[in-house]
């Protein structure tokens, strides 16, 4: 039943075991607008985001399953990575949860999967999203990616692609679902809120926006075996704008950095994975410049 020619594949597609894996962030999750949203703590805000967290990514679960996915698996990507409440996840779903894990946000995509869905997904620095921001809002003003802007759904599907993974659904405010739409031509998108600022936004009501998710994550499987994976750029260089020239000074301190001005440092490898940890080393060390 592996011939191409056989007239049978799409009766060999729905016999093959589907694996979806989805990364789940917490800034594009609808109702979600603030910081006290996503900082990780004992705050109303956080408790009640992290069950919003929950319910969304249950919907595309859901949607997964009924679209014929056998196995999903749902990595927290947010902060401490401690958000998603296991009790409450859909009982098809494994969760990899808790921080740091090798492949950060896509921890686990590596394990064999045929598509990837990114969900809760926010904008990067810069644009006019909801709590938009590249991997550290503190620390990053910008990446680039071989000198084109990135955020963190362009950096993600480029690790989906080393591993062969293409991902077929993004999920987030209309700012994040754009960005996706231009970097992943094809990809299914759901809007679930519209951003009215930084720390505003018009959110569709809840049920709808789980419908509509549920909705696309059913129309997303039907794409494995059509879409294809992001292939990264090789040699693939990192180069992190940071929010003031100490972060900058700490960053260009690791062996292989290239400091390219006062506030920007740049990494490059012929191993994209290899050029993506080397990226995180350098968030992690421009967090240590002493605030001012
Ligand atoms: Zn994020």
């Amino acid at each position: 039943m592996t011939s191409a020619n056989d007239g049978l594949t799409g009766a060999s597609d729905r016999n093959k075991i589907q694996r979806i894996f989805i990364s789940c962030d917490i800034e594009g999750i609808s109702g979600v607008v603030h910081g006290d949203h996503a900082a990780q703590g004992q705050g109303e805000d956080y408790g009640r985001a992290r069950r919003l967290m929950t319910k969304q990514v249950n919907a595309a679960v859901a949607g997964a399953v009924q679209g014929g996915a056998d196995m999903i698996l749902v990595n927290d990507s947010h902060g401490t990575m401690r958000n998603i409440i296991l009790e409450d996840l859909h009982p098809a779903a494994h969760l990899v949860t808790g921080a740091p894990k090798p492949l950060s946000m896509m921890q686990g995509v590596a394990d064999g999967f045929d598509g990837a869905f990114l969900v809760g997904y926010h904008s990067r620095a810069g644009t006019p999203g909801v709590l938009n921001h590249t991997y550290s809002s503190r620390t990053v003003a910008e990446l680039r990616i071989n000198g084109t802007v990135a955020g963190e759904t362009l950096m993600n599907a480029y690790i989906a692609g080393c591993y062969g993974v293409p991902v077929l659904l993004v999920t987030g405010d209309t700012e994040a679902t754009n960005e996706a739409s231009d970097a992943l031509p094809g990809v299914k998108t759901v809007a679930v809120k519209e951003p009215v600022g930084r720390y505003a936004a018009k959110c569709l009501p809840f049920d709808e926006a789980n419908a509509r998710i549920r909705e696309a994550a059913a129309e997303a499987v039907a794409l494995i075996g059509k879409a294809r994976p992001l292939l990264p750029p090789t040699p693939a260089r990192f180069e992190l704008r940071l929010m003031n020239t100490a972060m900058a000074e700490y960053v260009g301190l690791m062996p292989g950095a290239e400091r390219v001005d006062t506030l920007t440092v740049a990494y490059s490898d012929d191993d994209y994975i290899k050029a993506f940890k080397a990226a995180r080393v350098m968030i992690t060390l421009a967090a240590s410049a002493d605030p001012y």
